[in-house]
C-alpha cells in the first residue's frame, strides 16, 4: 500500500545562490543566469517561478536537483545540503521522457527496478497508476498515450520514489489549452494527496495563479527575484473569478514595470559610461 498521505513534502531553502555559465560566443565572459537568489519554501507548499525566457528558473531548478552545483551560495532540503542528485528531488519535464520501449507499468516503475526495490514496492506500482487514474492503461506502450496520459504516467513515475521535493520544469508548456487546464487539476489532485512540495516552473500566469500559494516573479537575466506573491484565493480557484482577474492584472503590470525598469536601468548605466 501507499504510505498513508501524511505530509511527504520537506521545506527547501535556498541562500544567496548564484551559478555563471561559460558564453558561448565569448570564452572570456560568463553568463550570469541567476544571480544572489534567497528563497524559503515551507513544507508542502505549492510555489511557482514566473519569467521571461532565459531569467534562470530551469538554472535554479537543476540547482535544487542537485545535477549542478552553483558558483556560491548553498541549498537546503529540510536539514540536508544538496551536494548531489537524489530520488527525493523528483524532476519532471515538458517532454514526458518516457522509455518507449516499456509499457506505462514498466516506466512507472523503471526507478524501483533500478535501485532494486521493485520487489517489496510492486503493490505501490498499481496504487501510483490508480493515483493517476492509468490502471487500465497498465501494458499500453507511450505511442499509445495521449500527451496528457504520458504527463500523467511521468508525474507517477516521479511521485513512485515519494520524493520530499518535486520540482515541475514547464510540465504542461506542450498540451493543448483543454488538456493543460484539466491536468492542472490533476496535479493539484496528487499534490494535495500526497502534500509534496512542489516547485512549478511556467510561463503561463492563469496557471500560476490557478495552482501555486505563491509565486516568485523573477527579473530578465542575470536572474534574480523581483517579487513574491501570495496568492489568498480559496481552492477551488475560479478562474474568471473578479479577484483572479485582478491578481492577473497586478502580474502583468508587474512583469512589464520588470522590463519597464531594467530598460530604463541599462539607459541609466549607459548614460553614467
Ligand atoms: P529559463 O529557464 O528561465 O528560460 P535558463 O535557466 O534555461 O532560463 O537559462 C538562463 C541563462 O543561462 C540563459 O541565458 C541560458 O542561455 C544560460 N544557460 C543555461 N544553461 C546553460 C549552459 N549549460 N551553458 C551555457 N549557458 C547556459
Amino acid at each position: 500500500m501507499v504510505a498513508a498521505p501524511a505530509a511527504e513534502g520537506s521545506p527547501l531553502r535556498v541562500r544567496e545562490v548564484s551559478k555563471s555559465f561559460p558564453n558561448q560566443d565569448n570564452a572570456a565572459a560568463r553568463t550570469h543566469a541567476i544571480d544572489r537568489i534567497s528563497l524559503d519554501v515551507g513544507a508542502s507548499e505549492l510555489i511557482s517561478f514566473l519569467g521571461p525566457s532565459g531569467c534562470g528558473k530551469s538554472t535554479l531548478l537543476r540547482l535544487i536537483t542537485g545535477l549542478d552545483a552553483p558558483d556560491s551560495g548553498e541549498l537546503w532540503v529540510g536539514a540536508e545540503p544538496i551536494t548531489a542528485p537524489s530520488a527525493e528531488r523528483g524532476l519532471v519535464f515538458q517532454d514526458p521522457n518516457l522509455f518507449p520501449w516499456l509499457t506505462v507499468r514498466g516506466n512507472i516503475q523503471a526507478g524501483l527496478v533500478a535501485r532494486g526495490v521493485l520487489h517489496e514496492k510492486r503493490g505501490e506500482v498499481d496504487e501510483f497508476m490508480r493515483l493517476v487514474g492509468l490502471e487500465s492503461f497498465a501494458n499500453a506502450f507511450p505511442h499509445h498515450l495521449s500527451g496528457g496520459m504520458a504527463q500523467r504516467v511521468a508525474l507517477a513515475r516521479a511521485l513512485i520514489n515519494h520524493p520530499k521535493v518535486l520540482l515541475l520544469d514547464e510540465p504542461l508548456g506542450a498540451l493543448d489549452a483543454f488538456t493543460r487546464m484539466r491536468m492542472q487539476d490533476e496535479v493539484l489532485r496528487l499534490w494535495q494527496a500526497r502534500r509534496t512540495t512542489m516547485l512549478l516552473v511556467t510561463h503561463d500566469i492563469d496557471e500560476a495563479i490557478y495552482m501555486s500559494d505563491r509565486i516568485v516573479l523573477m527579473t530578465p537575466r542575470p536572474g534574480r527575484i523581483e517579487r513574491i506573491l501570495t496568492v489568498e484565493l480559496a481552492r477551488p480557484r475560479q478562474r474568471n473569478s473578479p479577484e483572479f482577474l485582478r491578481l492577473r492584472g497586478d502580474i502583468l503590470e508587474l512583469l512589464h514595470f520588470a522590463g519597464a525598469e531594467e530598460k530604463a536601468e541599462g539607459g541609466r548605466r549607459k548614460a553614467e559610461d
